[in-house]
């Protein structure tokens, strides 16, 4: 079993005597901010110039700077700008303002992985990458709880980013969770595995052709939507729980059967064969090479595959009916129906 860390295996106190730039106030970024704030580190958030999220940092009483005085002014700098720009703000805006001590702070591997950012050899390079959407590791960290992270230390030239990373993981509720040592490589490879495979690309499809087939077979999309979309979470919490076996215990004989028989004609071989294909691209860097040139590009093909994926019928079926359920809680970030956000 992995060693995990928590919060005795971190000294709060290391990060309280650094001073920390949050470069970017999106889904991490903001957590990040706001929980490093409220563990009594010195932060100030870097954006750019005209920035949407400059309020947003401002009404929450943080101090907003241009990057590059923000970079110039701290000695940690956290990159959590989106993954396509994080080369040109480094470029641009971070590189001239790193001192030999400096540690440079990445939430995803994927830029030093693939040789977009070179750091120079006198700083510290580590990974702080919470395993949840940053509005999760927020809220529970205000609940008292945190979200599990990763670390990884890419060069330690202090002889202490480790330290230094555990802390920084400390302040932000990933401790209470627990903590597992990673490297770049393998943080990103997975990262990029897990989300593209099973947790967004996959789950996505599956959801989309379920629903297709039913439809398509006359029944109602409302009906359909229940079935392949909402009770998914359901069956999800209890698989975080207690495993895939905690599920089949819950669910019915009839549906536990339904899922040994039938399970494995909808996912077969080849899906795992299509599986390693996808994890081939991602360890020689296609994918990567594919994303950031068409970014490079306006990002052409990434906004057509947006708004083919929210044209699809599940989208205007789920729409109705979630205003029906007053439990579902809307996030202000959110605009549902908006391919611009
Ligand atoms: P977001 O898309 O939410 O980040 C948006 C923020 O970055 C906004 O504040 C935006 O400003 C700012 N920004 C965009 N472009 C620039 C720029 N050129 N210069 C300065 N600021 C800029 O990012 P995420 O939080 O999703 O991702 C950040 C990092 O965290 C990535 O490395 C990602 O892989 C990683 N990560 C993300 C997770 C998540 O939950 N989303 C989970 C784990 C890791 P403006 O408002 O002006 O547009
Ligand atoms: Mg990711
Ligand atoms: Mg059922």
């Amino acid at each position: 079993m992995t060693h995990l860390y928590y919060d005795d295996d971190a000294d709060l106190s290391i990060i309280q005597g650094r001073k920390v730039a949050v470069i970017g106030y999106g889904s991490q970024g903001h957590a990040h901010a706001l929980s490093l704030r409220d563990s009594g580190v010195d932060v100030r958030v870097g954006l750019a110039e005209g920035s949407k999220s400059k309020a947003k940092a401002e009404a929450e009483g943080l101090r907003v700077l241009p990057v590059a005085e923000a970079a110039e002014e701290a000695d940690l700098i956290m990159i959590l700008t989106p993954d396509q720009v994080q080369a040109k703000v480094y470029a641009e805006s971070i590189a001239d303002h790193l001192k030999a001590g400096d540690a440079l702070f990445f939430g995803h591997g994927f830029n030093i992985r693939y040789g977009f950012i070179k750091p120079p050899a006198d700083v510290d390079v580590a990974l702080v990458a919470p395993k949840g959407p940053g509005h999760i590791v927020r809220r529970e960290f205000e609940a008292g709880r945190g979200v599990p992270d990763l670390i990884a230390v890419e060069q330690d030239a202090s002889g202490k980013a480790k330290e230094l990373a555990l802390s920084y993981a400390k302040a932000i509720g990933g401790t209470r969770a627990g903590v597992i040592e990673t490297t770049f490589t393998e943080e990103t490879e997975t990262d990029l595995f897990g989300e593209q495979a099973v947790l967004c690309g996959g789950a996505s499809q599956l959801i989309q052709y379920g629903f297709e087939t039913l439809t398509e077979a006359g029944y109602k999309p409302e009906i359909a939507y229940f079935e392949v979309l909402h009770e998914l979470k359901l069956i999800v919490d209890l698989m975080v729980e207690g495993g895939i076996a905690k599920q089949r215990w819950s669910v019915s004989d009839t549906a536990e059967f339904g899922d040994y028989v039938s399970g494995p004609r909808v996912i077969d071989a080849h899906v795992k064969e299509n599986m390693k294909e996808v994890l081939k691209d991602i360890q020689d860097g296609t994918f990567a090479k594919r994303f950031m040139d068409d970014q490079a590009n306006g990002g052409k093909e990434f906004l057509e595959l947006r708004k083919k994926g929210e044209d699809h019928p599940i989208e205007a079926t789920g729409r109705e009916l979630r205003k029906l359920f007053s439990w579902i809680k809307q996030n202000d970030d959110y605009t549902e129906g908006s391919v611009a956000r």
